[in-house]
């Protein structure tokens, strides 16, 4: 009850339930796969959706780190951000975070191959060579990796990103077992550098939900959602 003046208001109780402070990983942008010290493969990525996600987190209050490739982006207020080229440098950190991770959101687009031999010098051109050949080996998986290992602090929540061309529902189901995550976010390549987007949300638990042509802000919200409602305090 508050007394002000001589009006007596009472105030009702809040209904909303307490929420915790969470700590959450998110990884956003591309990663770079040095050939040369001056040239790479990469993936085409603006990094806007994983830092959208980090910055939703931390107005919600949750405590952020946002693990970025290479972008233009300027870091959200109140996130801590490691700043990472490579995807091995990508699984580094993401592993030294999410041991006390209470969720990962996994934006990134990591490149799946990184040639097998990083030249030292600038790969030159040789006279009368018209043709070249690029040995690739595979990157390691940063989410199925980071997915299997153990929390300390009780149930984590995993989100996964799948952006595909065709075959986007049974690709992401696939994927949604494969890397052990709870939730895939499925996009197609409209999504890429754009400012709105579609995505169909699918569960572990057979949940489908489909967001049109919403920002990548208002899907933030929605993703981060998913946290607060599994875990209140
Ligand atoms: O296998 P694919 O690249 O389609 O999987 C996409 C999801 O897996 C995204 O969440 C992406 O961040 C993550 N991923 C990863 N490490 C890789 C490849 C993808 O963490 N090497």
């Amino acid at each position: 009850m508050v007394v002000r003046g001589l009006a007596v208001v009472s105030r009702k109780p809040s209904r909303r339930p307490r929420l915790q402070r969470l700590r959450v990983v998110v990884t956003a942008g591309p990663t770079r796969e040095h050939i040369d010290p001056v040239r790479y493969l990469t993936n085409e990525s603006s990094g806007r959706m994983g830092f959208a996600i980090a910055a939703a987190a931390a107005r919600a209050g949750h405590e952020v780190i946002l693990i970025a490739g290479p972008v233009h982006l300027a870091t959200p207020r109140g996130v801590r951000r490691t700043d990472v080229v490579s995807a091995r440098d990508m699984l580094d950190a993401t592993l030294r975070a999410v041991r006390n991770a209470d969720a990962l959101f996994m934006a990134a687009a990591v490149a799946d191959w990184r040639p097998a031999l990083r030249r030292r010098d600038k790969w030159s051109k040789s006279k009368g060579v018209a043709r070249a050949t690029l040995a690739l080996v595979q990157n390691p998986d940063i989410l199925a990796r980071a997915a299997r290992v153990p929390s300390a602090r009780g149930r984590r929540l995993v989100v996964g990103f799948a952006l595909e061309t065709r075959r986007g529902l049974a690709r992401a189901r696939s994927k949604l077992k494969r890397k052990g995550a709870d939730f895939i976010v499925l996009n197609d390549a409209s999504a890429l550098n754009a400012r709105r987007s579609s995505v169909i949300i699918l569960g572990s638990d057979g949940t489908c939900n489909r967001l049109t042509k919403r920002s990548k802000a208002s899907i933030s919200r929605s993703l981060v959602e998913l946290l607060t409602r599994t875990r209140r305090g």
